[in-house]
């Protein structure tokens, strides 16, 4: 693992202070490749801004994984700001957008995700507070193989990626990436309750 850091003169995007700093990382994943994590911080405010490049190959690629027991909520997950999640049985997608971010997790830590943003909207839109909550147990049912949801991970560069046995693996098609939209995170919530 190398590792290089050193200050950037441009003003922090967020305090306005020179005090910003840009560090990359050399990773090699397993059954992944090698892959440069990159990190622009500032030490005066906290602003942050991750990102990841695979420096290996970087076909457009889709991953599916059966989530089916509770083994499953280990299996890696890689996801570069161009990489896309979607859980069709939760109308969750995570989508790629100006604040994206980058991050290595697993299973479980994108389910932790969706339930920090579920979380976010019951105090946003308490009215949709049942369709919420109902969200967040069918996660909670997720996590304990109690209920088999999709994971599907798409990535127009390549620089994402599920690693598990049993991932379903192929490239992604014109059409595919064509249809590929960025708008952050969103919970379809009224699909949910139908
Ligand atoms: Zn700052």
């Amino acid at each position: 693992m190398t590792e290089h850091e050193m200050p950037i003169s441009t003003p922090c995007p967020v305090c306005g202070k020179k005090t910003l700093r840009y560090k990359a990382t050399e990773l090699n994943i397993p059954h992944f490749g090698k892959c440069l994590e990159t990190l622009i911080y500032c030490t005066s405010c906290g602003f942050k801004h991750a990102d990841l490049m695979i420096l290996e190959t970087h076909e457009p690629t889709r991953y599916e994984l059966k989530i089916e027991t509770e083994k499953d909520m280990n299996a890696r997950v890689i996801r570069s700001t161009s990489g896309t999640i979607t859980i069709p049985e939760l109308g969750a997608k995570l989508e790629p957008g100006p604040y994206s971010e980058a991050f290595i997790t697993n299973v479980e830590g994108v389910l932790n995700r969706f339930v920090n943003v579920l979380l976010q909207l019951l105090h946003t839109y308490p009215s949709k507070k049942e369709a919420i909550l109902d969200t967040m147990r069918k996660i909670g049912y997720i996590r304990h193989g109690r209920l088999n949801a999709t994971m599907i991970l798409e990535d127009p560069f390549g620089n994402s990626a599920i690693i598990s046995e049993k991932v379903r693996k192929r490239a992604l098609s014109k059409e595919e990436i064509k249809n590929l939209k960025t708008g952050e995170l969103t919970i379809e919530l009224r699909e949910i309750n139908e």
